[in-house]
């Protein structure tokens, strides 16, 4: 397998639409690489630059030891000679052909012999378990053996890269939980490098070795899920990967000694906190590492930040989704145990997951 290298890539359409802003991005061989983001904000755009569909305005794109595309080298090699597969967001089969057809297109178009082409389709279909299907045309299939028959398409000609826009977005919630399974373990079994991007953080939580946020146009943090997860880079980040609560403050004080003030809360911060040097911050905080208690606790691990208010709770599920008045701030919490309307309860937050972010 081979790793994929985008240096310094800026994309620009027409005379000002920077669709990608100086991104610099490296997938590892073998790596599953989530590229996530809102829509509009340039992931379609980073697929099509890889595959060459697109060409960079400005950088270089590396895929293995090749530069493929590199305009002020005057270098750009089309997307037939990369050796990419690439799944398209709404699978772009061909209606009028059957299974066997569609997936036996791409070989077909680099002439290769009608016996091989026999035996690589059949082998990819077996991979991918939609045998059954080769002599159905795709509208006689269900929307996650369509999927299936456009990574089989994708991954036929063995390519080096593996590249995925959307491809869960038509599937339906129940169905898309098994289409992530599936998509991951073929993913696993096949070690291929591969970029997914999508806009729905439950995809990349799940199947990134890595995640890389965009935010229009620009990478905002590259990591691990958990990293991502816990240690958002900015506001930005943390909301889009996750609820989060933010609360808007000050720090007053500095090291083992440092406080957040802000929204009629005051806690004393953990010395590592991030922006714990800056002025006016924003506090996060997740609303599964706030603990609601009737009793008073005492635990390292939890921040004391006053008594709330109880003023929503909603069962959801073998949990409560509860909202809590606390002074003048709101503060979302996910609870086991479940709480009157009105009820005073006292309030931590999870020291080892508070978020200071530097507001500048
Ligand atoms: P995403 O896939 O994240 O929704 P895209 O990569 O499709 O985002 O688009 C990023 C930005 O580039 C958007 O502002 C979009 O309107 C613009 N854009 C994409 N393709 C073109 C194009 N061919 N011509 C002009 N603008 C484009
Ligand atoms: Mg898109």
């Amino acid at each position: 397998m081979v790793r994929v290298y985008l240096h310094d890539i800026t994309k620009i359409f027409g005379k000002n639409v920077v669709a990608l802003d100086r991104v610099e991005l490296e997938v590892k061989s073998g790596e599953f690489m989530v590229v996530m983001g809102p829509s509009g904000h340039g992931k379609t755009t980073l697929l099509r630059i890889v595959a060459g569909l697109e060409e960079p305005t400005d950088g270089e794109v590396w895929i293995g030891d090749i530069l493929v595309a590199s305009p002020r080298r005057g270098i750009f090699i089309p997307p037939k000679d990369r050796n990419i597969g690439m799944v398209f967001q709404n699978w772009a089969l061909y209606p009028h052909m059957k299974v066997f057809d569609n997936i036996a297109f791409p070989l077909k178009l680099k002439g290769i012999p009608k016996g091989e082409v026999e035996k690589k389709v059949r082998g990819i279909a077996e991979v991918l378990g939609i045998t059954e299907t080769l002599d159905r045309y795709p509208r006689q299939l269900s929307g996650g053996q369509q999927q299936r028959v456009a990574i089989a398409r994708a991954l036929v000609k063995e390519p080096h890269v593996l590249l995925m826009d959307e491809p869960f977005s038509n599937l339906d919630t129940r169905i898309r939980v098994m289409a992530r399974a599936f998509v991951k373990d073929i993913q696993r079994k096949l070690g291929i490098t591969t970029i997914l991007v999508t806009h729905d953080p439950a995809d990349a939580l799940t199947l990134a070795d890595r995640i890389a946020v965009l935010r229009r146009g620009a990478i905002q943090q590259i990591g691990p899920p958990n990293e991502v997860y816990d240690r958002p880079t900015n506001v930005f980040v943390a909301n889009f990967i996750g609820e989060v609560n933010l609360v808007d403050g000050v720090i007053i004080g500095k090291g083992n000694e440092a406080y957040f003030d802000g929204g009629g809360i005051k806690i004393q911060l953990p010395p590592n906190s991030n922006a714990i040097n800056a002025q006016n911050v924003i506090l996060g905080i997740r609303p599964e590492d706030v603990l609601l208690s009737r009793e008073t606790l005492s635990d390292n691990d939890l921040l004391y930040a006053g008594k709330g208010i109880v003023e929503i709770s909603e069962f959801a599920g073998g949990k409560f989704n509860v909202m809590v008045k606390l002074q003048s701030t709101e503060v979302k919490a996910v609870s086991s145990v479940s709480f009157g309307i009105g009820e005073i309860v006292n309030v931590y937050f999870n020291a080892r997951k508070i978020k200071v972010f530097d507001k500048k």
